[in-house]
Formats: C-alpha cells, structure tokens, sequence
C-alpha cells in the first residue's frame, strides 16, 4: 500500500503588503514556519518579497 505523506495546506503572505499570494502544502513534520522569497503580483510591490506562511482556517 501507498504511503500516505501527512501535510497541511498553508498560504504565504507578502511581509510587505500583506497580499496572500499562494497556496502550498508543507509536511506536518516541519515545524519552522516557512519563509520564501517569492514574487508579489500586487500593485505595492510588482518584485521579489519575502513571504511569510499562514495557517489557512
Ligand atoms: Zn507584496
């Protein structure tokens, strides 16, 4: 039998506008909150920002 891998979806939000930009899985197992450097499509930023995750209710 297949092995289910055990995730959660979170979202990542732009540490400069606030904009929520994407959605992503990350593995139950990691613990550090996720910080990526991702581009952010709002009209404040239009570059490269730091994205910081947040937990999807
Ligand atoms: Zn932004």
């Amino acid at each position: 039998m297949a092995k289910k891998l055990k995730s959660q979806l979170i979202r990542l939000k732009c540490s400069e506008c606030g904009r929520i930009g994407y959605t992503t899985a990350k593995g139950l197992a990691i613990k550090e909150k996720l910080a990526l450097s991702k581009f952010c499509n709002s009209r404040a930023c239009k570059k490269h920002t730091l994205h910081n995750e947040v937990k999807i209710k």
